[in-house]
């Protein structure tokens, strides 16, 4: 055994322990590179025999270090230490126990139980390593052959613990101490790889349950495969590749395309925001970047048989519409106004508009805009938000796949504006051709070209349009039609429609005309025809209850002359339901017609007509029934469903001068009433409408004026000059003429100011059967506008003055005029 130890190796030895090959690093070189630094000597160390001494690699700085591998062989004790010299010296006596002596440790109860106790804990530790490493086998043979304290050195060698540990290990003479140190060292070391091991499960957990997914994708991509089902992801996004290659973007937008197509692409299916992109790449693709219908040579002829063909009468609208339509073609691309139909429900403003796509050989698509009042629904949300969506123009646009259809903008009138922004601000963009070029849809994120849309836009009224949207607009109005054009709508058009909706033809079901006449005179009263339309439909459907019944009866028995029909009877007696839509029903009504031609054809008479369309809604009894007592006067209104006839009611309480208004009044109808009532009392005594003594009764009376139909919102100035005659009628007790209506603004003065809309109430006037009509001296120009058979019909008077009215309402001239004859 050497006594001689070099310095290093003597210290590093006692890190290590003796069996183990240990190979020593630069770290442990000895170099004397600070000789003046103090070593403190351990009094104990480990003998050690070199095994191997190699060269190791040389450094850039030109220093090399050696690589030794130290045989451990005993601990020894040091019992004088030289370091003088070269070399410090050391002299040495080994701790070595003797073969006796060990024999009676091995006695010892106490070192027994302390190496089972390891043995144990080793060999649970070595079953770790084993899985792990494959390499325990070896040291499981160490564990039978050596003994027990050496096997406690060898372990604890192998593992990293602090150098104090290790001398404290080195320290560790007798077996028992070493051995109770050794298992608490290898528990520990046992504890730290069990911890290790359940974060790594943990870890590889939840990898092998995506491992495990992306096996089963691979597996399901495989069946598809096999099964010819290629519709997985990578096919989606190629075809969806190919659509876009086919969509004829411009080269900018493409670029673009092909950017969110590649980010896509490095997308997992189930990643967010995945789903979100493939749709809008989807919108992309789908949009008709170039594709338009081709534009037919436009032959005006052709175009005015269309229109003449679908919509009776409208003479002057369809004149514009060919106007239109010819500048077109004399060129193109000529940036024409955009025509505007207003009119009320029902008069064919939808239908003008798409004859005019079909003239033009074009796709029509309609976009309602009624109670939008988000700029979103037509310029779309960013794609930020969640759920966010195209507008409806590139919706519109999307659906029906061409850049260059008709488009509809219906109820631009119902517009309204809040703090989601101005649907109008939006419209104005699409409406100015200078600018509908590169349109900005939010969702969309890149322009889109709408010059090529040819846009129609329909209003029930005009002043609720904002005026810059109306500016660039041309404005045609439809003011509804009279009884007499709905009758030829009805018989050339809606009733050769409906029937062949309803899969009838004429051989089931004849209405003649003086049952259309009743139609539009008891059941409609309507500036348009599409009531009129539902209960034609009405008619039909009980027909064709009738047929569909007659085809029963004709499969059980030949016997068609014996027809009951028990379902159409209840149908009659149940009175029929007015307000349902026509339900196209798609029969081939040609293949009925074949199969069930019938010896007679139901015709509808009066008494059919009112058990099926139910008792008369209208008459012409109404006005003089409600005008029968003093204080009610008739007049005229205009609303979005055209022109309307409003009476006017007026009664006293005894009170204390008060005026009270009810009827859903806006503020302007409030402050006529204010103006009439006090106009009135301005001239009771001059209108004569009391005796001297009862002005004063008067101021100790309450006024209540009511609006009838109190469930419809009124305003407007044209109801004062029919306020100030209920009042006169009131105060005069005097019925004001049943078969007068009136219309018209007056001033505090009493002047009378002209109204709009005289023509709607002209025919609204001429649809209740009113034979006279009061109008302001300065609306008689707007009669041109009113057919001749409605004029000639009417009777007009005009008024320049609030007495003039007076004059024309009551029976006999003016009410205080009468009071006058009758004291001469
Ligand atoms: P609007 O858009 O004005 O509310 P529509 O265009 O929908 O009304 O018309 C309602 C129905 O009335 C349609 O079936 C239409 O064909 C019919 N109609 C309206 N006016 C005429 C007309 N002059 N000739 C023939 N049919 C008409």
């Amino acid at each position: 055994m050497d006594s001689m130890l070099s310095q290093g190796v003597g210290s590093e030895s006692g890190e290590r322990s003796s069996n183990v090959q240990v190979s020593t690093s630069d770290a442990h070189k000895v170099d004397g590179k600070n000789p003046s630094e103090v070593i403190h000597w351990h009094n104990r160390g480990v003998a050690a025999r070199a095994l191997h001494l190699s060269r190791g690699v040389e450094k850039p700085s030109g220093r090399v270090t050696y690589i030794v591998v130290l045989e451990g062989l005993c601990r020894f004790n040091i019992e004088e230490l030289n370091t003088r010299g070269p070399y410090c010296t050391a002299k040495i006596s080994p701790l070595e126990m003797t073969k006796s002596e060990m024999e009676q440790v091995e006695q010892d109860p106490d070192f027994v139980t302390l190496s089972r106790q390891f043995k144990a804990i080793a060999m649970e530790l070595i079953s770790i390593l084993e899985q792990k490493q494959k390499t325990g086998g070896r040291i499981k043979v160490l564990l039978e052959t050596l003994p027990f304290h050496k096997l406690a050195d060898i372990f604890v060698a192998s593992f990293e613990i602090s150098f104090e540990e290790q001398l404290c290990m080195l320290d560790s003479v007798d077996p028992k101490v070493r051995l109770s140190k050794a298992t608490e060292l290898v528990d520990r070391h046992l504890q730290s790889i069990r911890v290790a091991e359940k974060i790594t499960q943990k870890v590889e957990g939840q990898l092998s349950k995506s491992q495990k997914e992306y096996l089963l994708r691979q597996q399901m991509r495989a069946i598809k495969e096999e099964l010819g089902d290629n519709d997985d992801d990578e096919d989606d996004l190629a075809s969806l590749e190919r659509k876009m290659q086919t969509a004829g973007m411009p080269s900018n937008i493409w670029k673009h395309a092909q950017r969110e197509l590649r980010r896509l692409k490095k997308m997992q299916p189930q990643q967010p925001g995945y789903n979100s992109s493939r749709v809008y790449l989807d919108l992309l693709a789908d949009l008709p970047w170039q594709k338009a219908s081709e534009e037919q040579e436009l032959d005006l002829k052709a175009a005015k048989d269309h229109l003449d063909c679908d919509h009776y009468g409208l003479v002057k609208i369809k004149q514009r519409i060919i106007e239109y339509l010819a500048v077109r073609k004399l060129k193109p691309d000529a940036r024409g106004p955009v025509l505007c139909f207003v009119g009320p429900p029902g008069v064919g403003k939808t239908s003008l508009a798409s004859s005019i796509a079909a003239a033009l050989g074009r796709k029509f698509i309609r976009i309602s805009l009624g109670g939008v009042k988000d700029e979103a629904d037509i310029r779309g949300h960013r794609r930020t938000y969640i759920g966010s969506m195209p507008g409806s123009l590139i919706d519109g646009l999307k659906r029906v796949g061409v850049c260059n259809p008709v488009m509809l903008l219906d109820e631009i009138d119902k517009t309204g504006s809040d703090v989601r922004g101005d649907p109008a601000s939006a419209l104005l963009e699409v409406l100015d051709p200078e600018q509908n070029k590169s349109f900005n849809d939010h969702y969309l994120n890149v322009p889109f070209d709408l010059s090529k849309v040819i846009f129609v836009a329909t209003a029930n009224r005009m002043q609720p349009i904002p005026p810059p949207l109306l500016d660039r607009m041309e404005v045609i109005e439809l003011p509804g039609y009279t009884a007499e054009e709905k009758l030829r709508i009805a018989m050339q058009h809606l009733i050769p429609r409906v029937l062949d909706q309803h899969g009838l033809s004429s051989a089931f079901l004849q209405i003649p005309e003086d049952m259309v006449k009743l139609v539009i005179q008891r059941y409609t009263r309507e500036a348009g025809v599409r009531n009129l339309e539902r209960n034609l439909a009405a008619l039909a459907r009980a027909a064709a209850v009738r047929v569909a019944e007659r085809e029963q009866a004709v499969s059980v028995s030949k016997d068609v002359h014996k027809i009951t029909s028990p379902l159409l009877d209840n149908r009659l007696a149940e009175g029929a339901e007015m307000e349902m839509e026509v339900i196209p029903m798609g029969v081939n009504n040609h293949e009925i017609s074949n199969a069930f031609r019938i010896a007679s054809p139901l015709v509808v008479d009066e008494a059919m007509l009112e058990k099926i369309l139910g008792p008369p809604r209208f008459d012409d009894q109404e006005a003089a029934d409600r005008v029968a007592t003093p204080g009610v006067s008739v007049g005229l209104v205009w609303t979005a469903f055209g022109g309307e006839v409003q009476f006017v009611e007026a009664t006293s309480v005894v009170g204390n001068g008060e005026l009270h208004l009810t009827g859903q009044l806006g503020d302007v109808i409030k402050e006529s009433a204010q103006i009439a009532l006090t106009w009135v009392r301005a001239r009771v005594e001059d209108l004569k409408l009391a005796a001297a003594e009862e002005t004063d009764l008067l101021q100790a009376k309450d006024i209540h004026i009511h609006f009838p139909a109190g469930a419809v919102p009124k305003d407007g100035p044209s109801a004062g000059v029919t306020l100030v005659t209920a009042l006169v009628s009131l105060f005069s007790q005097k019925n004001v003429r049943a078969d007068t209506a009136m219309t018209g603004e007056m001033t505090l003065r009493g002047l009378v100011l002209p109204v709009g809309g005289v023509k709607d109430k002209v025919l609204a006037a001429h649809r209740y059967g009113i034979k006279r009509v009061i109008l302001p001296e300065r609306n008689l120009k707007d009669l041109v506008e009113v057919p001749a058979d409605v004029l000639s019909s009417l009777e007009i008077l005009v008024a320049k003055r609030m007495e003039d009215v007076l004059e024309h309402a009551f029976d006999g001239g003016c009410p205080w005029r009468q009071h006058q004859h009758s004291k001469l």
